[in-house]
């Protein structure tokens, strides 16, 4: 395998090289893009929308897209972390609720889309948040926009850790209030931050993720909310990879840190532990009354399928009645961390289910997950501007359903191919 070691130096182009391409023709930038990925295709490197032929769950078949052939590999790129997108009462949640509700909402919610199913599901997700009301979204990108194009105006300021999610930037961007970012986790530049916008007009908003998608670590939140409470802002939490996975009873990130009931806003994703896809923000009656009205990714899209409706307010029942699915995520977490580090890798400063596995290179990482494609392991390889430069990474996520050999399997290729790569010695 000695081709595959040496460390490689060379700059590899990025998706980042053609964004800023301008030409008359508004096309011209496509040309030299499908090259790119043209030739990742060619060298086994091309790791995107790798197809499934059947549900995303601990172990998966794989469609080759040059034969048709299928492989089974281990996933280990899924956020589907308790196993729920298959959970047989999850399931049969959706397929009554579509014969009862039909397929689709019909309609935006304020208008003629906002069926008894949707109601429950708000109603069930604001008691499971401890906020007084939730608003549902057909996307948690969606819920992240609407929700803060919905509060902050020109004159406000939105303050960022600088490794929240796209979807936080995005929303901060396209609401014209004025963007701030704090070094991650960075208590003091946050403080900072907070008495450089003491004397400004208008109302500031602290947005961290619960837990961050790219790392695995979490937002230290009763610091945030002490220092948010000086100084006069809101705190918005994302909990995404935080909801079913943080918490004695899943709650997430404020129950991790028995702070539940006093952040301002609530928001996280339906996609990823809850198994199904959609976004939530949950907070006072009043604001979101507010959001439903001026947020809008909800106000002018469609409602949620009622299907999916059903299926989450079934997975949050679940995650309340079989707590052994959480026990069994962290059991595998933590066995996971553990041997990893005892072979020598880099975790960075993961502490949940999403674990980064350092490469340092931005090729070398493209060259690795092909490697480990080949040994039966489904990983997402994450580079330049995902993350930042030389903290390329293959990024695992677990599930509660991974069984032992699955985690095995997993921890045997990643030693051989790591090996074979000078990753570990
Ligand atoms: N926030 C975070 C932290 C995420 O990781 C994601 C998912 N990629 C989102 C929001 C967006 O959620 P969704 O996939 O449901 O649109």
């Amino acid at each position: 395998m000695g081709e595959h070691t040496g460390v490689l130096t060379e700059r590899l182009p990025s998706l980042a090289d053609y964004y800023e391409l301008t030409d008359k023709d508004l096309f011209a930038k496509t040309v030299p893009f499908s090259k790119f990925i043209a030739e990742l295709r060619q060298r086994g490197e091309f790791a995107y929308r790798r197809t499934l032929t059947c549900p995303n769950q601990n172990r998966v078949t794989v469609q080759d897209p040059l034969t048709g052939t299928v492989h089974e590999l281990v996933m280990m790129a899924s956020n589907n972390y308790l196993g729920l997108t298959n959970h047989p009462k999850v399931v049969e949640a959706g397929l009554k609720a579509m014969r009862e509700f039909g397929v689709g909402a019909g309609s935006v919610p304020l208008l003629g889309g906002t069926q008894v199913i949707h109601r429950r599901l708000e109603e069930r997700l604001a008691q499971f948040k401890d906020c007084e009301d939730a608003v549902v979204f057909s996307s948690g990108y969606g819920s992240n926009i609407g929700c803060l194009m919905a509060l902050l105006r020109r004159g406000d300021t939105a303050i960022n850790d600088r490794l929240n999610h796209a979807s936080i930037i995005d929303g901060c961007r396209m609401s014209g209030a004025q963007v701030r970012a704090f070094r991650h986790n960075d208590m003091a530049n946050l403080a900072q931050i907070l008495v450089q916008g003491d004397a400004e007009p208008g109302g500031k908003l602290v947005i961290v993720d619960g837990v961050f998608s790219m790392d695995g670590d979490i937002a230290p939140l009763p610091a945030i909310l002490e220092l948010a409470r000086r100084y006069g802002a809101k705190v918005m939490i994302d909990e995404a990879h935080a909801t079913g996975v943080l918490g004695a009873t899943g709650r997430g990130t404020p129950e991790h840190f028995g702070v539940e009931g006093q952040i301002d806003i609530v928001a996280g994703t339906l996609s990823k532990a809850l198994g199904a896809v959609g976004g939530f923000v949950a907070s006072t009656r009043e604001v979101v009354e507010y959001i439903r009205f001026y947020g809008r990714s909800y106000m002018f899209s469609t409602n949620t399928a009622p299907a999916v409706a059903a299926a989450l307010i079934a997975a949050l029942d679940v995650i309340e009645d079989e707590p052994w699915l959480r026990q069994a995520l962290w059991d595998n977490i933590r066995y996971t961390t553990a041997t990893l580090r005892g072979l020598g890798f880099d975790l960075g400063r993961t502490e949940t289910a999403i674990i980064p596995v350092l490469v340092d290179d931005d090729a070398k990482v493209l060259r690795m997950n092909k490697r480990m494609h080949e040994e039966g392991v489904f990983l997402n390889p994450v580079a330049f501007p995902a993350v930042p430069k030389r903290k390329a990474r293959l990024r695992l996520s677990l599930m509660a359903t991974h069984t032992r050999e699955d985690l095995d399997r997993t921890i045997e290729a990643l030693a051989k191919v790591g090996r074979e790569f000078g990753v570990i010695g």
